[in-house]
């Protein structure tokens, strides 16, 4: 299986991805923890997007394209991935199409994961990440909604977006989030939920 799970920044996506694929056995992807650790090593990559994820600015779908090129190509992916905080672009998401297509990915599944703009600026503020300044987060909302939002309305068109309410306890969310899931499991036997 193949997840996606969108949803605005702060909404407990890393959170829930990670839940998610030690539950299925799944590799969690995220674009952001794969820059944060760039930055920390100090990698030409790391040099490049420091100063755009500090900004709440978006690294190029170029840059981002070849890094999920690279790691969904590796055969370890064959058991299942959960890509978090990508795509974020429609460029992103025609691109991720092309390669899913092209890798023979077939079983694509997205998660959406919604909650009220309050919560979101609360969580995030008390993250206490370096681009969680109250500047920062109010500018990555607004690129989220300008560039993400799209992303959603793109798959909803396609097919069938799973909608989850991310509010509640992290136990909550995550057994809602299994429950749907193996709702969809089940009626295609394709992956199994250990629990
Ligand atoms: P996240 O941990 O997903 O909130 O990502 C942190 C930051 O990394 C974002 O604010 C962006 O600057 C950058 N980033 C992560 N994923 C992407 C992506 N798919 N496209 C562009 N920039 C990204």
């Amino acid at each position: 299986m193949q997840l996606i799970i969108l949803g605005p920044p702060g909404v407990g996506k890393g959170t829930q991805s990670l839940l998610i694929a030690g539950k299925l056995g799944i590799t969690h992807l995220s674009t952001g923890e794969i820059l944060r650790r760039a930055v920390a090593e100090k990698t030409p990559l790391g040099l490049k997007a420091q100063k755009i994820i500090d900004s709440g600015e978006l690294v190029s779908d170029e840059v981002m394209v070849g890094i999920i090129r690279d790691a969904i190509s590796k055969e370890e992916m064959r058991k299942g991935f959960i890509l978090d905080g990508f795509p974020r672009t429609i460029n992103q998401a025609l691109a991720l199409d092309k390669l899913l297509e092209e890798l023979n990915y077939h079983d694509v599944k997205i998660i959406y994961l919604s909650v009220t703009k309050e919560e979101l600026i609360n969580r995030l503020m008390g993250r206490g990440r370096k681009d969680d300044s109250i500047e920062t987060v109010m500018h990555r909302l607004d690129v989220y909604k300008e560039q993400t939002v799209p992303v959603k309305e793109y798959y909803n068109s396609k097919g069938t977006v799973f909608e989850i309410e991310g509010m509640g306890s992290i136990d909550e969310i995550n057994s809602h989030v299994l429950e749907v899931l193996t709702r969809v499991v089940s009626e295609k036997q394709d992956a199994k939920i250990v629990t």
